[in-house]
């Protein structure tokens, strides 16, 4: 039986955020990965509204992509999807060709395409290790160094963006704390971390932007058995103070505001978008 330490009293009422993006991004070009479903799909779907052309990664599609190609363009705003695997190098070059063909360059990149494999530590196989590690972090390695090269070689266009171009690498929680029976994923979100600081710190001088959101408990595919009974619920709920479920507009929501010139000041910087889940709860009532 879980213990909820934040046992319902004179609370009040979770409500979801309704926020309006101007349009922030215009004339901006923007690539999502992993973006048919879930945060992704969110992330780019703001991103078209806040007025950024968009590139719709996918590695499955079940008609969503062209319902999303749809709706940006309802924003009035450009959309494409490409079929890649972001772990395989040659496919993310031909992801990048098509993004230049179509769209002439990139301004933000974001790196969100991640997966789990889960296993308790001693069972887990080679290839399970391989699979997390090649996706969430090899993955964002690639996309970001054909990223960098363009912001480098087109440099800041100040009726675009302040900076030459940004990338926001989507981190986790658990790039801070350690999660059994997640062994690999925590590690390659770990990973993650340092790679976004070490890019970021490389590339500033060039006014290039590297920062990571590191969502808490979102619904979504990802994490469908943690919220998708009311037990299974009550029990995650213990574990985040702001005492709702994450969606993935609250992840968008900081995705356009890093890929913006408001946070242009902002880089090697992970934004935890976790209701509270980093501030270790369990100790809330003193431990
Ligand atoms: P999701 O499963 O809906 O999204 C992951 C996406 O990545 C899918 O669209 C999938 O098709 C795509 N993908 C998988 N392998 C790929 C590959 N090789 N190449 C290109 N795309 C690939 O789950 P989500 O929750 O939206 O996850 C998005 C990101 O957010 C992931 O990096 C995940 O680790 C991170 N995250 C999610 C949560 C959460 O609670 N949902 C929490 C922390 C971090």
């Amino acid at each position: 039986m879980v213990r909820n330490i934040y046992p319902k009293k004179n609370y009040p009422k979770p409500c979801m955020p309704k926020v309006e993006h101007s349009k922030i991004l215009k004339g901006q070009k923007a690539l999502v990965t992993g973006a048919s479903s879930g945060i992704g799909k969110a992330v780019a779907l703001a991103l078209g509204k806040a007025g950024a052309s968009v590139l719709i990664n996918y590695v499955t599609d079940d008609g969503t992509v062209e319902e999303m190609i749809k709706e940006i363009k309802g924003y009035g705003s450009q959309a494409i999807g490409f079929q890649a695997d972001v772990s395989k190098e040659p496919q993310v070059l031909a992801m990048y060709e098509a993004m230049f063909k179509k769209f002439g360059t990139i301004d933000i990149l974001v790196n969100n395409a991640g997966i789990q494999r889960d296993s308790p530590f001693d069972q887990m196989t080679l290839a399970q290790w391989q699979a997390v590690i090649d996706v969430n972090l090899t993955g964002q390695f690639l996309c970001a160094r054909e990223a960098v090269k363009e912001f480098k070689r087109r440099g800041v266009v100040e009726s675009v963006s302040c900076a030459a171009g940004k990338i926001i690498c989507m981190s986790s929680v658990h790039e801070v704390i350690p999660w059994g029976g997640h062994v690999n994923y925590a590690s390659s979100k770990g990973g993650v971390m340092q790679l976004m600081k070490s890019i970021a710190q490389e590339m500033a001088p060039f006014r290039i932007r590297v920062n990571s959101i590191g969502p808490g408990a979102i619904k979504t595919p990802i994490n469908h058995d943690a919220w998708a009974t009311p037990e299974a619920l009550k029990s995650l709920l213990t574990l985040i103070p702001y005492q709702r479920i994450g969606i993935p507009e609250d992840i968008a929501n900081v995705a356009v505001w890093l890929a913006s010139d408001y946070s242009d000041y902002v880089t090697g910087t992970t934004i935890f978008a976790d209701g509270g889940m980093t501030l270790y709860p369990g100790f809330s009532t003193g431990g």
